[in-house]
C-alpha cells in the first residue's frame, strides 16, 4: 500500500534510530510520489489513527505534484531552495519548528556520475539552509546522496553544525547503486 519502494529505505532507518515518534513534526523534501511522508504520518500519527497518542505535523515539498495524503501538508511545485517555500514552512509547523528534515531529492540524473554527484550534493547543502530557518536544536536531518569526491566535504560541513554525522546504506537500497544517506542528529546552529 506503499506509492513507492523507496518507503521500505526509511522503514528501515527509522526501525534502527527511531527518528518518527508520534508528535514530532516533519519536513520530507522531495516527497513525490508520497511514499516516505506515508511512512512519516503513520509514525508521527498526524493523521490522528492513535486518539491517544500526540498529532504529529508532515509537509511535504516537491517541484512535481504530490497526489493528496491524510495526515500531510503537500506543497508541490515548490522547490526546497526557494526562502518562499522556507517561509511557508514556517508558517505551517506548529511554532515554525521541525523536529527531523528528511530528505530523499535527486536531481533528474544526466547520466555523467559526477556531475549527478555534484549536483545532488548542492541541493543537500541547501539543506543546511533550511535547517537554519525551521530545524529545532537537537533535530535530526536524513538526506540521500550519491558517493563520490564531494561527500566528505558535506559531510564535513553537517558535522558543523550537528553532534553527530553518520552514512548509512539501508538494505533495501541496491547493492550496485551509489545511493546512501547521511544520518546527522543533535542540531545546534553555527556559531554567529
Ligand atoms: N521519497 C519519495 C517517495 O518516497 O515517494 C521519492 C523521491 S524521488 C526519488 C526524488 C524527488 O526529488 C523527485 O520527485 C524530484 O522532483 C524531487 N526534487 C528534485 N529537486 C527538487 C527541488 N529542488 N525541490 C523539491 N523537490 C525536488
Amino acid at each position: 500500500h506503499f506509492r513507492c519502494r523507496s518507503a521500505f529505505k526509511l522503514l528501515e532507518i527509522d526501525d534502527k534510530f527511531r527518528l518518527l515518534q508520534p508528535g514530532c513534526s516533519v519536513v520530507d523534501c522531495g516527497a513525490a510520489p508520497g511514499a516516505w511522508s506515508q511512512v512519516a504520518v503513520q509514525r508521527v500519527n498526524s493523521g490522528g489513527t492513535d486518539p491517544a497518542l500526540p498529532h504529529g505535523t508532515v509537509v511535504g515539498i516537491d517541484l512535481l505534484n504530490i497526489p493528496l495524503l491524510d495526515g500531510a501538508h503537500f506543497l508541490s511545485s515548490h522547490d526546497v531552495t526557494d526562502p518562499v517555500t522556507h517561509a511557508k514552512l514556517l508558517e505551517l509547523l506548529p511554532g515554525g519548528r521541525a523536529h527531523v528534515i528528511l530528505s530523499d531529492m535527486a536531481p533528474n540524473a544526466s547520466g555523467f556520475r559526477e556531475m549527478d554527484h555534484e549536483k545532488l550534493v548542492t541541493m543537500c547543502l541547501s539543506l543546511i539552509d533550511m535547517a537554519e530557518r525551521v530545524l529545532q536544536p537537537g533535530g535530526s536531518l536524513v538526506c540521500k546522496y550519491w558517493d563520490g569526491i564531494l561527500a566528505h566535504k558535506l559531510q564535513e560541513k553537517l558535522s558543523s553544525v550537528f553532534g553527530k554525522v553518520q552514512t548509512l546504506k539501508p538494505n533495501a537500497s541496491r547493492k550496485e547503486s551509489a545511493e546512501r544517506y547521511f544520518l546527522a542528529r543533535m542540531y545546534r546552529k553555527a556559531a554567529e
